[in-house]
């Protein structure tokens, strides 16, 4: 299985602190069926800035440390880069990174509360220049919650999006796991990725989730979420199904 978001790169963001952090990372992964993980370090999160060549390097270091320490976790380069009106003249500028580099996928972060009103005019842009954006985890973001239908119309009008695995399993509260199933009941969900920072309290959750998903979507919606990470990483096409509104429920049920 093909891992498209963690932050598996030592000492740059919030994720692996040391070597150690990120082989111990890396067994998890392995023991989870992951073979290979798209390191997606944050970029201008106001926290933290990684550029694509500074990510490039580090991920090339890596990939060699693990060899050298017989673990057969293949990482490939991403970024995960919070939303900006540049983006468009920086990644010109060379200082985005699609995802696998090079491929036409490029990760997207909003801010956890809202959706900035320049979103939409952006994701054109970004299209226009031959890319195509995948909205990490929409699910935890409180704007989209609250109004679905702006992930519909990015959806429709072109986005891709990438649910979180913790988000399915429960972790980040039931709000954001009913979001998560009906995203993907609506056709609003493309990708499940762990965002794995650490082992302890943001970790995997893959197989937990797989199962989850299996258990209520059958195995063909396995078959879809596993074969769109291999897509991805190819630059292929993915697969997607028409999207839909979902549907506000008028009364509070027991899910
Ligand atoms: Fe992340």
């Amino acid at each position: 299985m093909i891992d498209i978001h963690s932050h598996i790169l030592p000492g740059i963001d919030d994720g692996a602190q040391s070597y150690t952090d990120s082989i111990i990372l890396a067994e998890k992964a392995l023991s989870e069926g992951i073979h290979t993980i798209l390191a997606t370090p944050h970029h201008r999160n106001g926290k933290y800035v990684n550029v694509k060549e500074d990510i490039l390097q580090r991920v090339e270091e890596l990939n060699k440390t693990f060899q050298e320490q017989g673990i057969a976790l293949k990482v490939l380069p991403g970024q995960e880069t919070r939303i900006y009106g540049e983006m468009v003249e920086d990644y010109r500028k060379g200082e985005l990174l699609t995802l696998n580099q090079g491929s036409r996928y490029l990760f997207v972060e909003f801010p956890s509360n809202s959706v900035p009103g320049y979103a939409e005019r952006l994701f054109f842009d970004l299209q226009n220049e031959g890319l195509i954006p995948i909205i990490v985890h929409p699910e935890r973001n409180a704007e989209l919650i609250e109004r679905s239908d702006k992930l519909y119309t990015l959806v429709k009008n072109g986005a891709l999006t990438q649910v979180t695995a913790a988000s399915l399993t429960g972790y980040f509260g039931k709000n954001i796991q009913k979001f998560s199933r009906q995203m993907i009941e609506s056709n609003l969900a493309h990708f499940i990725a762990s965002d794995a920072h650490n082992v302890k309290n943001r970790t995997f959750k893959m197989t937990e989730a797989i199962e989850i998903i299996e258990k209520q979507y059958g195995i063909d919606m396995i078959h879809y979420f596993t074969e769109n990470a291999e897509l991805l990483i190819k630059d292929k096409n993915i697969y997607k199904e028409v999207p839909e509104r979902i549907k506000k429920k008028k009364f509070l049920g027991i899910f």
